[in-house]
């Protein structure tokens, strides 16, 4: 049953709706009208009965000399049920378990299951050229120039290149040559060589032809629950590297802040219609009960061994029904295994609603890489709270500002000017700084930075006045340490400088936790300073030091 289809009968409204249009392999179960729990202990029961019941036969029979071959008519109707029950568990537990070793990785392991196959091969083909462009000279061989031409000329598509040539870097190399020619212009100045193109190959990025480089600064180090960590950043903006290092300097000259995971948790949320308002109704009161919800999760968690539904959260729009499941994804950030799991309750839940017409596997009630309310409220990802307490000293001689001067322009900026600004989660001076720059060094997904971001900072004076406490409240830090480009050199070896490189063998999710924390950490120590210039009148002054060096005004 394919779930993610639009129902035959009904006109598909959009042809774009991101869709895997494969079917399923039936199981033995989907039959059963019972719920999955109580089918599973008939089955379970039965088979172990009857086993019981034909192991005493055999028995008796050998004792009393008579042929095992003659049955009686209750032996008959055992073995039957025996087999039966056998084909139902194997068909549950089994199947798949069989398959991941005979056939092709799974459907829902292929990244590219969310994108038709038209779009692609519109985005991959390069156009024939119009008009023709003069030559940039490259050193090639005679071959690849002649490959080069092919390319050019539309002969070969230039997204196949690596599956034609098998060498990643040549294929990078030709296309390269290829889009010069065809533009005209030149691409000198972009690296190609001395990169992996085959760590990248199927999961981080098509076509290929060089990368871009970030220069990586480290700030710290920040210490951050009794330990320190060397933050990786990886940024071209002057100043912001800095900056956040006098924050660090500063969180550890007042003895370190301190951090708290809340939540943790990824979603999806589908959207799916009924022929009417009460029938999505119905689905709604139906996961709402917890035993409905206690089978769906059983089904859900069979996506991945590191999947766990944590909660269903459902929204009505008319005919229509918003489900956002909440799950833990061990150490990947988990948008993959969330979107896998969904995919296994929709078709199981086809069974009980037939009518339900799935119009897309995301219904942006999710939601992902978009400002939405409901993250900065409900969370996704990483939930953290994190605080130091910085004494006045320090925020004299290593801040340069003053303790009510930061108190008011947090409740000033931070705080009055975001209202006033109908801020959505910017209740801040520039996490989204140190979250990029963290995101970007680290291998998670840079786009993932707008609702990461989402974060609160708050200040207040204590022990009467003289030091101040400061705090950052983010709902919705979305990390992981394995999966995406974390795995790419550079990337892992920012996250091994912070330990928190790959899977945790011993404690999976720790990993990816433990980076949420980091990049709390580091948010406070960025606010923390940033804050301070703007208090001490010194943001423009240091700018004009770190940003405008005296090469680029000898330039200018
Ligand atoms: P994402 O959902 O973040 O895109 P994927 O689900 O594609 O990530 O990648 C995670 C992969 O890593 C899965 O195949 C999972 O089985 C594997 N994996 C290995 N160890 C862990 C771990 N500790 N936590 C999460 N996933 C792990």
């Amino acid at each position: 049953m394919d779930v993610v289809r639009r129902r035959p009968t009904k006109p598909a409204p959009s042809d774009k709706v991101v869709v895997d249009r494969r079917p399923s392999s039936p199981k033995a179960s989907d039959a059963l009208p019972l719920p999955l729990y109580l089918t599973n202990g008939i089955f379970f029961t039965l088979f172990f009965s009857v086993a019981y019941f034909l192991l005493h036969r055999w028995r008796d029979k050998i004792r009393n000399s008579t042929p095992l071959h003659v049955l009686t008519l209750s032996e008959l109707a055992a073995i039957v049920c025996l087999i039966a029950s056998f084909i139902y568990l194997l068909g549950f537990f089994g199947i798949d378990f069989v398959q991941s070793f005979i056939s092709k990785p799974d459907a829902d392991d292929d990244p590219q299951r969310f994108i038709l196959h038209e779009d692609r091969n519109v985005l991959c083909s390069i156009p024939p050229p119009s008009p023709p462009k003069p030559k940039i000279p490259l050193n090639l061989s005679d071959d690849d120039d002649e490959l080069v031409d092919r390319v050019v000329s539309g002969e070969i598509p230039s997204y196949s290149l690596e599956s034609k040539l098998g060498d990643c870097l040549r294929a990078a190399r030709i296309r390269r040559a290829a889009v010069q020619h065809l533009t005209g212009r030149s691409l000198e100045g972009l690296p190609l060589e001395a990169f992996d193109y085959d760590s990248i190959l199927g999961q981080c990025c098509e076509m290929p032809v060089g990368y871009v480089q970030i220069p990586v600064g480290i700030a710290g180090p920040l210490l951050l629950n009794g330990c320190e960590y060397s933050v990786p950043m990886a940024t071209t903006e002057g100043c912001l590297v800095a900056s956040t290092n006098r924050g660090c300097k500063a969180i550890h000259a007042s003895g370190g802040a301190t951090c708290v995971l809340l939540r943790d948790g990824m979603t999806r949320a589908p959207v799916v219609r009924f022929p009417s308002a009460k029938r999505a109704s119905e689905l709604k009161f139906f996961i709402e009960d917890p035993i409905n919800f206690e089978t769906l999760s059983v089904v859900f968690n069979r996506s991945s061994r590191f999947a766990r539904l944590q909660s269903i959260k459902s929204a009505i729009a008319g005919k229509n029904l918003y489900l956002r499941f909440t799950c833990s994804t061990g150490d990947a950030m988990g948008m993959n295994m969330v979107s896998k799991g969904v995919q296994n309750v929709l078709e199981f839940l086809q069974n009980d609603f037939p009518d339900m017409d799935v119009i897309g596997i995301s219904g942006n009630y999710c939601s992902d890489k978009k400002p939405a309310a409901v993250n900065w409220i409900e969370g996704r990802g990483k939930s953290v709270v994190c605080e130091a307490t910085i004494s006045g000293d320090v925020v004299s001689k290593v801040l340069k500002t003053t303790v009510s001067g930061l108190v008011e322009l947090n409740m000033l900026k931070n705080l009055t000017g975001s209202a006033m600004a109908g801020a959505l989660g910017g209740f801040n001076a520039h996490a989204a700084n140190i979250v990029s720059a963290i995101f970007i060094a680290t291998g998670q997904d840079p786009a993932q930075n707008i609702e990461s971001s989402h974060c609160i900072t708050m200040m207040e004076a204590v022990n009467d006045g003289k030091d101040i406490h400061i705090s950052v409240t983010m709902p919705s830090i979305e990390v992981g340490t394995v999966g995406g480009g974390t795995q790419l050199a550079s990337q892992s070896a920012c996250l091994n400088l912070l330990g928190v490189k790959g899977a945790n063998k011993e404690s999976p999710g720790a990993n990816a936790q433990l980076l949420g924390l980091v990049v709390a950490g580091a948010v406070l120590a960025g606010e923390l300073s940033l804050m301070s210039a703007i208090s001490a009148g010194q943001l423009v002054k240091s700018h004009m030091k770190y940003n405008r060096s005296q090469k680029n005004f000898a330039k200018n």
